[in-house]
């Protein structure tokens, strides 16, 4: 009897330990239903020999690791060109010369742009790392959005809704969770952010602030709720030391 009792106080103790852990709190991604894959338009930037090569030695200088290819990725970035036309972030991305801010190679990129008529073009592989956010790139999916603020894509129904319509496609893709799908602004703060450049460290942009992207999680949320995923909660806030 009483080695019963002790069974059964030890038992509901480790189950106690791990509600408090959380452990069987967690929210857990679910594959309810799948997410289809949206309307994409491949719009292919150069990506030859010479620039991945040049993506491997800023993936060695950056990161310490030497590889072009983006294995895995566990975030995604969100950003807008600070430009009016599909066509001038394109050009942009096209042009393999070094960057006019930081002035490395290879030229800066983005996986996908998002134009304000919602259509949703590709310009480099999933399975190759692309310059977009400083800190993040060996593990980052790049989307940006063709505007010149947060608030004009947030107002523009038709590119918001194709901006979440990727972004929840490669969540379920990548197993990746809210907390980080991120704004650019938001790259200091992310757990993930590496950069072996001291000069670098605090680097980041003004694109897709904190305030926003809560905006921007809240819909995510909500459309993810549709497929009955549940992609956890909003990113705290981290001290990023800079
Ligand atoms: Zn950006």
């Amino acid at each position: 009897m009483r080695r019963i009792f002790l069974l059964t106080f030890f038992t509901l103790a480790l189950f106690a330990a791990a509600q408090a852990s959380g452990l069987t709190t967690r929210p857990a991604l679910t594959a309810a239903a799948s997410v289809p894959k949206p309307h994409i338009v491949w719009k292919p930037i150069p990506f030859g020999a010479k620039r991945k090569a040049e993506m491997a030695a800023y993936a060695r200088r950056h990161y310490g690791i030497n590889t072009w290819r983006l294995q895995q990725p566990h975030v995604i970035v969100e950003h807008y060109t600070a430009s009016s036309s599909f066509s001038s972030a394109f050009n942009t991305f096209v042009s393999d010369t070094p960057d006019s801010e930081l002035h490395e190679l290879p030229g800066t990129c983005a996986h996908f742009v998002i134009d304000t008529d919602g259509t949703i073009y590709q310009l480099v592989s999933l399975g190759t790392m692309c310059r977009h956010t400083v800190g993040l790139n060996y593990t980052a999916i790049g989307i940006e959005h063709v505007g010149t603020s947060d608030a004009q894509i947030l107002r523009n129904p038709r590119q918001l809704r194709a901006s979440l319509a990727l972004t929840l496609w490669l969540t379920q893709k990548f197993q990746i969770k809210l907390q980080n799908v991120i704004g650019h602004n938001e790259s200091l703060s992310s757990p993930y952010h590496r950069e072996l450049y001291s000069g670098w460290r605090c680097q980041t942009h003004g694109d897709w602030r904190r305030q926003d992207m809560i905006v921007y999680r809240n819909d995510l949320r909500a459309l993810a709720g549709q497929y009955g995923i549940a992609l956890g909660s909003q990113p705290k806030l981290r001290p990023t030391g800079c």
